[in-house]
């Protein structure tokens, strides 16, 4: 376990509960992650410390997550999650416990986790506590849920979810038994709050392996947001960059909806670029004047991401096109024209007369944008009237 490089301040704060009395391990993501040698990106401990006594030890600690036994303690510029020891009981709605128990022992505690990987603890000395099989798995590369599979899932059906997460993240496989209660257990998501499982999509989407998704869609886990499937394949979601909304712009492009993002209650900054990216990719000539159009419409901001991802997903040089656009300084908008209303009226031209005037002047500068002069403009204009 030598090359697992767990600062020196977690250890002092495992040592520090230990002298006053208590139990204290590391557990979860940062063991898995520590043991994996990838780095941990928060630390978890577990103790037979209650809520109440850390709150003594530590009082500027934060306990917005004490009802759940978990108090989060700043120690030395690091924030450590720090969670009792706990048994949960009954669940009736398949995602929460009805109430929480403090119990004494680590193994108990082990035992309520989800998948074996997650339930390998380590102390003060480094020495690991794995009652399940922890490390087994871990070197096998294998999701295997911690006693019954079906069991876990009835009690908590985020964690079919998780299951498909952590091995698109670890690229693990799926344990057999583990996996069939996945497909047995799948419809039990319908009662798991949309966003939970837009986060479980999302971090999956954003893994070296985006095309897992179709695993949460193939086994049923997405039925309540994803009706239809995928025309085209998910292996197509590699080729775009680890970016969030990159991510969920392929997956609506392969969806050809953008229904499902209000149903999982995305916010509205992606959906409506996922939105503009299935309008915009639609189209097939996407030429220079399609891009000045587009930035017009949607934006620059909109039209510079949607013009990478579809030239990701395409491999076409939209957003070489674009840029060109952007670098050269030429006119997309009406705010950019050489003219004003105000010249316009000085022309004679009324009401809606100006904005149809504005229109047809941007349209030109499109299409020629050294036009874009004042005088050349409203001598254009003068001659559209005319033989308009
Ligand atoms: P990461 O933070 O990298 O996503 P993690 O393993 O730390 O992975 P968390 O969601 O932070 O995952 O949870 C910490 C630990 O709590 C897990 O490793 C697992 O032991 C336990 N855990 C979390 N969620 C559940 C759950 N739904 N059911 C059972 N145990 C869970
Ligand atoms: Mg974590």
């Amino acid at each position: 376990m030598s090359e697992f490089m767990i600062p020196n301040r977690i250890i002092l704060f495992l040592r520090y509960l230990e002298s006053k009395g208590f139990q204290a391990y590391l557990v979860g993501g940062c063991v898995r992650d520590g043991l994996l040698k990838l780095t941990p990106h928060d630390w978890d401990v577990c103790t037979d410390a209650v809520p109440q006594e850390l709150q003594a030890l530590f009082p500027d600690s934060l306990t917005y997550g004490m009802r759940h036994g978990t108090v989060t303690v700043k120690w030395q510029e690091l924030m450590i999650e720090v969670t009792t020891f706990r048994a949960e009981s009954t669940y009736t709605d398949h995602r929460r416990p009805d109430h929480v128990s403090y119990i004494q022992d680590l193994k108990s505690d082990l035992a309520r986790r989800d998948f074996t990987v997650n339930a390998i603890a380590m102390d003060a000395d480094r020495t690991i506590h794995d009652p399940f099989g922890g490390m087994l798995d871990l070197n096998a590369g294998v999701i295997r849920a911690v006693g019954s599979a079906e069991e876990r899932f009835q009690e908590d059906a985020l964690r079919m979810l998780r299951a498909v997460r952590f091995s698109a993240q670890l690229q693990f496989s799926i344990e057999p038994i583990t996996k069939a209660a996945i497909w047995t257990c799948a419809p039990l998501t319908a009662a798991l709050s949309s966003e939970r499982v837009a986060q479980e999509m999302e971090k999956t989407l954003m893994t070296s392996q985006p095309e897992r998704i179709s695993d949460m869609l193939s086994a049923g886990l997405l039925i309540p947001w994803i009706a239809k499937s995928a025309n085209g394949s998910y292996d197509k979601l590699k080729n775009l960059k680890p970016n969030r909304i990159h991510r969920w712009c392929g997956l609506s492009l392969l969806l050809h909806s953008t229904e499902y993002l209000k149903r999982l209650r995305l916010d509205r900054k992606t959906t409506d670029i996922c939105t503009a990216c299935c309008e915009i990719g639609q189209n097939q000539n996407r030429d220079d004047i399609f891009w000045k159009r587009t930035v017009y419409h949607y934006g620059k901001e909109t039209a510079k991401t949607v013009s990478e991802v579809l030239s990701a997903w395409n491999r076409t040089d939209d957003d070489q096109i674009l840029q060109s656009i952007l670098d050269s300084g030429a006119c997309c908008t009406v705010s950019e024209l050489a003219i004003r209303g105000n010249d316009l009226i000085t022309l004679g031209f009324q009401g809606k007369e100006i904005g149809a005037a504005l229109e047809n002047a941007l349209r030109h500068v499109w299409s020629y944008p050294e036009h874009n002069d004042r005088e050349l403009l409203l001598s254009y204009l003068r001659e559209e009237d005319q033989h308009g």
